[in-house]
This record gives C-alpha cells, structure tokens and sequence, in this order.
C-alpha cells in the first residue's frame, strides 16, 4: 500500500480531524440505544494511538440520512454516550446543529494533548453529501492533520474525507489499512487456490465484481438468488425463484468468460422450495432438474452446501460476498451457515465483503474465525469491483 498512515505522522500536539464511520445500527424499540457498537469498536485502534501519541483528536461521522438539515432524530449523541464511557473526562461532545461553528472552533482550540471530541453528523450541512467546498473548508479550518478511518464511506466522495484530504495533511487510519492491505493482497497476489464465493440477491449487483474476480480467482461458487438467472439461461426451469430476464444472456456471457479463463463455475445442484418467503413456511429440498413451476427456490440444497464447503476446504484464498440463501429466515439460512462454517474451519485466508454477508457471519458466531470481515458494504463491494474507492485515493501517498 502505498498511502500514507498514522504512523507516518507526527501528531504530538497536533489537531487531528479524524473520519470515522460511526453509522451505528440504533435500536428501533429503544430511543437513542446503539444495538451494535461494533463500528465504533472498529476506530478505537487508530484513536488510541492518536491519544497515546499526544494528539487532540476530533471525531467526524455521518449517521444515517438526515438529508443537510439538523434533526434529532440522527443526532449522534447515543455514540457520544458510548465514547463518554470508554473515554471519560477526556471526552467532549461539541453538540452544535451547524456541526462546525465559532463555539467549535474555540472548543477545539482549548482542547489538551490526549484529550478527544466528536461533532455532530456531518450530514447535518447539505454540502456533506455533494463535496461541498465551503464545508470541507470548515472541517479542515479546525485541525493540522487529516486522517480518515471510515472505510464504510471511502466509496464516496463527500467533503468530510474527499473535500477536507484536499485541505490538510493526510493519512488512512488503521482500520482502512487492514481493509485496503487485507483485500488487496487478496486481489493482486493471492495464495492460490483461490476461490470466490457469491450469493446475494440480484445478479445485476454483482456484474461488476464477477467480471472483476473471473480474471483473478481459480473458481467462483455461485448461490443465493442471482444463481437461478444462471440456470434459467442454460434452460432450467426455475418456478417463481428471482429472475432478471434482461440479466440471461449477461449470464451466459460470464459463463462463457469464465471458460475462457480457466475458471470453474459451480451452480447449485439441489436447492430448498418453498411457496413464499416466509417464517415456518413448508420447505422441501429438490435437484436442481426438478423445480415445479409454483415453487420459489431459496436456498441451496445440503448437496450442494457439502460440496461448495469441500471446495473452501481445499482453497487457500476465500472471498464471500452475498448470502447465499434467504438467511434472514431459519428455513432458508442453512445454506448461508454451512458456507459460514466451512471458512471458519478453513486455513484459508478468509475475506468477507458485503453488509449482509458480514451480518450473515456475525449471526452464526463466527466472525473471531475469519480472516477479514469488511466492516464496509458497498465499499467493500466496489473495492472487489477493482474500483478505485475516492475516499482513499485522495489520501497522501508516503513519501519516498
Ligand atoms: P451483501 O449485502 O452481502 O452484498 P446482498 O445485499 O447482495 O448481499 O444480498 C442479500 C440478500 O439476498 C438477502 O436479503 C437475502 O435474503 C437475499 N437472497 C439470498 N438468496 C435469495 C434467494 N434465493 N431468493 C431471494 N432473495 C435471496
Ligand atoms: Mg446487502
């Protein structure tokens, strides 16, 4: 990797303005409960090295999409609470509408060495979102130095990352660093045999990374619903399983590039039916040849979970991205858990992309046995796309 990071600077003393992704899932029961703090767990690597380093820090983040206005129901106080437990004194929440203002920037300005503060949501100005210069000149205006650790949003370009890496002295944080160096590795110089795996819902999201993987891997195990767009393409009758019809022939393009590479296809060969997707609906497991016209294929069978597992067994790079049934119900997650296991029993470096891949992962317990769980979902999948993710190019390169 070529970008500059934490380490590379000298913070002692310094303002560092760090984006984070404190994008928190938020109890729906519970008014202003975080139901998973992981994400913030995520940045505490880099923000404690930043205080142990003697730098005053000063948290950026968006949460959800308060579309540029103040509103509270977006407000980051349920994260400034958490970071008050885990910081105490050494913590101020800068509570302002306007996120940046003059109270801020005299707050800022008082802070000591060690000493930490958050922001309130980034997207609480309306030029968060498109880049805006002004407000990127605001958030930068407060620090000497630039470090961005939300790997979540490095797909964007906004002015918290893109907008204030023009302004200041930049470098990625840790958790960018382990993302970009982990899945990199993985795409440019993988320990072979190297295998994808990809489910999810629709083919059309995941064109771009199948054209991207075919050139790379040495098998790709297809499931979850993009698989039956596949077999209807080379003439399989489907029932109602998820189909885009536009996507048929995109398919069998794929399936012809993926010869041509070298590269072994596997489609599922048995698959659980049901007459909808439903909690405690009747399932029934079929071959793959015996689908009846009224029945919705929406998992694989355990034939085909045994064989895909015993194909991550003898791998030595994974890469799983989409589901690969309807996991979110028990009938139809048995698929998406034995994949789940197999890379947890693998030695294999193991890489999971893809927000309900990861949540798939986290579900069934295993996330302490893979390699790498992205902790972003449309970054990571734009990243496996082979796209260049802006939040991260517009970094500092190190210096020769
Ligand atoms: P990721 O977030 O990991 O990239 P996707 O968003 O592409 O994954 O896909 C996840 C969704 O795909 C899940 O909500 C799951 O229910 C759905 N899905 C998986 N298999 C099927 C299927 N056979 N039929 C319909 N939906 C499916
Ligand atoms: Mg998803």
């Amino acid at each position: 990797m070529n970008k500059r990071t934490v380490k590379d600077l000298d913070v002692k003393g310094k303002k560092v303005l760090v984006r984070v992704d404190f994008n928190v899932p938020l109890s729906k029961t519970e008014k202003g409960v975080i139901s998973d703090d992981s994400r913030i767990k995520a940045a505490l690597p880099t923000i404690d090295y930043l205080l142990e380093n003697g730098a005053k820090v000063i948290l950026i983040s968006h949460l959800g999409r308060p579309k540029g206005e103040a509103n509270p129901e977006f407000s980051l106080s349920p994260v400034a609470k958490r970071l008050e437990e885990i910081y105490g004194d050494n913590f101020h929440f800068f509570d302002e509408d306007e996120v940046v203002n003059d109270k801020v920037k005299e707050e800022v300005n008082a802070l000591k060495e060690g000493e930490i503060a958050l922001l309130q949501n980034t997207r609480y100005d309306k030029q968060e979102t498109k880049n805006g210069e002004e407000f990127a000149a605001k958030l930068a205006s407060l620090a000497d130095l630039y470090v961005n650790d939300a790997f979540g949003t490095s797909h964007r370009a906004h002015a918290s990352n893109v907008g204030v890496a023009s302004k200041l002295p930049s470098a990625v944080g840790f958790l960018i660093q382990k993302e970009i160096e982990t899945m990199g590795k993985a795409l440019e110089d993988p320990e072979r045999p190297f295998v994808a795996i990809l489910g999810g819902a629709k083919v059309s999201d995941k064109i771009g990374v199948i054209e991207n993987l075919i050139t790379k891997v040495d098998s790709i195990l297809i499931g979850g619903g993009m698989a039956y767009t596949f077999l209807k393409a080379q003439g399989k009758e489907i029932g109602k399983s998820l189909l885009e019809e536009d996507k048929m022939e995109m398919s069998l393009k794929l399936l012809e590039k993926a010869k041509e590479n070298n590269v072994k296809i596997y489609l599922p060969k048995d698959v659980v039916i049901a007459d909808k997707i439903e909690s405690g609906v009747d399932t029934q497991i079929v071959d793959i040849d015996n689908i009846p016209t009224d029945k919705e294929a929406l998992d694989i069978g355990p034939k085909t979970a045994k064989e895909y597992a015993e194909v991550v067994k003898n791998a030595k790079t994974v890469v799983w991205n989409g589901p690969m049934g309807v996991f979110e119900i028990d009938e139809f997650a048995n698929g998406t858990n034995e994949v789940a296991k197999a890379l947890a029993d693998s030695d294999a470096i193991t890489i999971v992309g893809g927000g309900d891949s990861a949540l798939a992962i986290e579900k069934a317990g295993l996330k302490d046995k893979i390699t790498h769980v992205s902790t972003g979902g449309g970054a990571s999948l734009e990243f496996l796309e082979g796209k260049v993710l802006p939040g991260i190019d517009s970094i500092d390169d190190k210096e020769e």
